[in-house]
């Protein structure tokens, strides 16, 4: 096992634009880092320099203490998982957990018993028979974590390895994949474009985006506190409201309403800024018919007309239309670098208790926990809070 150190990390394709820019990322021994970002933003590209199958244009990339810039991917000792899983179609499930033993020369008491025992770990013993196309997906995934786990390596890397999967099964192997990570206590590096995927499975979350490190952090962290609007945009589903607000005295006047910001630390982080970006969760919304007095009064209430609702079982999310003055909408466009244009909705969702029976086409109080709102530079995107 061994730690990870990524230090200026610079990736060019030709003379074109850095896929990676600049990357400085820790990832500490025996940690779950996870490396998430939209399409394009070059988490694959990092992840392929750690393991030697891209060149690093400029940086150094450390595995413990060594620098292995120029160390062949074979002598790095790193287990990649492929989002193909990569699988040998003619060999059987044994002989593809068995093959980096063999690569080895690893003699062949040994790989028994370290394919049984791998195996057993990820329930395959009774398929070890089997080729590769009489499995399930599932399955198939699993064989390539085997085939990854079956030998001290210093770190495993996964490249979206359960994009092939259906929605269950992916809920169903991302507890498989924590819980073996772990048990095995490895240092790991994953990457995804699935905010769920990274917030579930993560000790550390990196988000890129553009090729630019935004913020690394705990889950909980990158959720609480992101610090811009990119970070607070991609983490969390549904993704937070952005709605534009002028600011009047400890007011913002907001499409939804007026609210008071009564908090010291909200109000220095607007300052005197006439206008700002105002970040609310759609959970930390609540239908204030369903709240106690006391509760109503440590937030604000807004008057909504609720366009459209979608009951799920455990929550009730609900649409809420609004205007922007045009004008402050434009003010914010033309001030915003940060913004990609949906970001700007023109509607807020919210996600209430399922006992709400709020319904489409009605009038409806909202609570706002507005002490857990965000506000944002429009100019600069930065969490001013
Ligand atoms: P995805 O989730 O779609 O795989 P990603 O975040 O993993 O995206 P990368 O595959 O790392 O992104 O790509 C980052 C950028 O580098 C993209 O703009 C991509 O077009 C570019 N890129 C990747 N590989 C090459 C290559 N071999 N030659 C030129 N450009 C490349």
């Amino acid at each position: 096992m061994a730690a990870i150190t990524m230090k200026n990390i610079v990736k060019k394709y030709g003379d074109g634009f850095p896929a990676v820019n600049d990357v400085s990322l820790d990832v500490r021994d025996g940690e779950f880092m996870i490396l998430v970002g939209p399409s394009g933003c070059g988490k694959s590209t990092l992840l392929r320099m750690i393991v030697g199958l891209e060149d690093i244009t400029s940086g150094d990339m450390l595995i413990g203490e060594k620098v292995v810039n120029k160390v062949a991917p074979r002598e790095r000792n790193l287990s990649m998982v492929f989002q193909n899983y990569a699988l040998y179609p003619h060999l059987t499930v044994f002989e593809n957990i068995a093959f980096p033993l063999r690569l080895a020369k690893t003699p062949g008491d040994e790989v028994r018993r370290r394919v049984k025992q791998t195996a057993e770990l990820l329930e395959l013993t009774e398929h070890l028979d089997r080729k590769p196309a009489n499995l399930s997906g599932g399955q198939r995934q699993r064989v390539a974590m085997g085939r990854a786990i079956v030998r001290q390596a210093n770190a495993f890397l996964f490249d979206e390895p359960l994009s092939n999967l259906d929605a269950k099964l992916r809920g169903q192997m991302r507890t498989e994949i924590s819980r073996l990570q772990r048990r095995l206590g490895v240092t790991t590096v994953y990457v995804t474009h699935d905010q769920t995927e990274a917030m579930t499975l993560g000790d550390r979350v990196a988000v890129l985006r553009k090729g630019v490190l935004q913020q690394v952090g705990s889950p909980r962290e990158l959720y609480e506190e992101p610090v811009n609007l990119f970070v607070a945009g991609f983490i969390g589903s549904p993704s937070m409201n952005f709605l534009p607000a002028s600011v009047d005295g400890s007011f913002l006047e907001t499409p939804l309403g007026r609210f008071e910001l009564r908090d010291e630390r909200k109000l220095a982080a607007v300052g005197d800024r006439e206008v700002v970006l105002v970040g609310i969760r759609p959970e930390h919304f609540e239908d204030a018919a369903l709240l106690a007095e006391d509760k109503k009064a440590q937030g604000s209430i807004v008057r909504a007309h609720v366009d459209v609702t979608e009951w799920l079982g455990n929550e009730l999310y609900a649409y809420v239309p609004y205007e922007a003055p045009a004008d402050l909408t434009a003010q914010l466009r033309d001030l915003s670098r940060e913004l990609d244009s949906d970001q700007l909705r023109t509607q807020a969702v919210v996600a209430l208790d399922a006992a709400s029976d709020l319904k489409p086409g009605r009038e409806a109080e909202l609570w706002i926990d507005s002490g857990r709102a965000q506000i944002f530079d429009p100019s600069t995107g930065e969490n001013l809070t």
